[in-house]
Formats: structure tokens, sequence, C-alpha cells
């Protein structure tokens, strides 16, 4: 059972606050770069997917300049972001069919974006989320972990936590619940040491292994989250000052 619709909502009103404007970290200045970016982000950072996109998108930055690199023209710009080879092919894949298929452009419905090589359910939604604005959720790993421990969303996968997200996420916070639960998950709600004694929303969290302060580190792996246990029921909520 998800936390109390006001808790809920307090809880979106914090992070809200915090960051009013959500962004990615990848970087891009068009759909089509913001598709290889994400595409290139499974399985690696931000960071590295960035450092790679700075040196191959001047060169490319269409799905015809990047046709024209060919596979082996774009590897060696990949060798950092892992999975270089697969990822390359994709590269040129998706490229290929982008024009073939979408006359160029990146298309805006899931399963037109979920036949693209190398695009899958997230990478679908990050782009219907960021470039078409639709009400989307993606659920990776750091939204994972942090909608079952604060008990936003429990699910034992990605896709359960997903739908619970979108069916209990608040109409007027949809639009950016995918950049705040993540961006939370990233230098936060950390999955190893969460940083409870500094969380915005530790009141509102219901995880029952929250760090203290000068507590030694959580040893629990990744992706082996007990669901949080309830406490006795809830008499209402605590309310979150909504930001101006
Ligand atoms: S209180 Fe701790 S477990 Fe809960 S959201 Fe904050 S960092 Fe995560």
């Amino acid at each position: 059972m998800p936390l109390h619709p006001a808790t809920r909502r307090a809880l979106y009103r914090r992070l809200q606050a915090a960051n009013p404007r959500p962004r990615s970290e990848l970087e891009y200045s068009s759909p089509f770069e913001l598709l290889v970016a994400v595409m290139l982000s499974a399985h690696t950072t931000d960071r590295s997917v960035n450092a790679a996109t700075r040196k191959l998108f001047p060169l490319a930055d269409t799905p015809q300049a990047m046709l024209a690199l060919g596979v082996e023209g774009v590897k060696p710009f990949l060798r950092s972001v892992g999975l270089y080879t697969a990822k390359s092919q994709h590269l040129i894949g998706l490229c290929r069919q982008l024009l073939q298929r979408h006359g160029g452009e990146v298309p805006s419905d899931r399963a037109a974006l979920e036949a693209l090589p190398g695009v899958g359910r997230k990478t679908a939604s990050i782009i219907l989320n960021i470039v078409f604005g639709k009400d989307e959720i993606a659920v990776d790993t750091h939204i994972f972990r942090v909608a079952n421990r604060t008990g936003l969303a429990p699910g034992k996968t990605p896709l359960a936590v997903e739908r619970a997200l979108v069916a209990n996420t608040p109409e007027e916070f949809k639009r950016d619940a995918h950049h705040w639960l993540l961006l939370h998950g990233r230098y936060v709600c950390t999955a190893r040491a969460p940083a409870c004694p500094k969380c915005s929303i530790a009141d509102l969290c219901e995880y029952p292994h929250k760090s203290q302060p000068h507590a030694g580190k959580e040893r629990r792996p990744r992706g082996s989250l007990p669901r949080p246990q309830r406490p006795p029921a809830r008499a209402g909520s605590v309310a979150g000052k909504r930001p101006p």
C-alpha cells in the first residue's frame, strides 16, 4: 500500500520547492541528440555519456551525419560508455530506421520508439516525457530504490513501480516526477549510504532503515531492497510548504 495521498503530495511539494524546474543531466540540443544520449546511458553514467557526445555531436548531430560515420566511425567515440560495440551498432541501426521510417525525426509514440534499435521502455518513456511533454515516469535503478524506500510506490519490478507511480502521482507533479526522484536517488537516497539526516523528505519517508548521523555505511546490496515496513495506521500527513 503506497503512502497516504496527502503525504505523497507533501513529498512532491518538497522536491518541487528544492528544484522547481528539474532538468536531465545529459547534454543535448535536439530530440535526436537526447534520444542518442539516453540510449547510450544504459548501464553507465551521464557523465561518461556527456564526455563521449561532446566529441561526437559536433561531428554528427543528425541521423544522416551519424549514419555516414558508420559503426566503425562511431566506435572510437563510444569506448568510454561501456558495451560500446553493441551501442555503436544500435546507434547506426537507430539512425537508419529514423531515416527509413520517420523522415529523420524522432517519433512521438511509444511503439515506434521501442521499435528502434537499443531503445527500450525506459528510454521511450524519457523521450515521451521530455520531448513530447507526456506524463510518463521512467523508472531506473534510482527511482526504483526511492519509490520503494519511501513507500511512494512499492513494487518488485520497475514496471510495477512505474505503474504505481503513474497511478498515484498527482497530476501536477507527473511531468517532473521522473527527474525529481532520479536526482533524489542519485544524490541523496543513494544505494549504499542514503543521506537520511540531511534528506528533505525524511519525515515523510517510511524506510525502516534510515541512516543516522555518524552511522556507518549501509551494506545492503543494490536491488535487494526490502519493502518498507508499515507503521501503525497513519492519522493524516505532514503537509509540505507549497512553493511560490
Ligand atoms: S529519509 Fe533516507 S531512505 Fe528516506 S528518502 Fe531520504 S535518504 Fe532515502
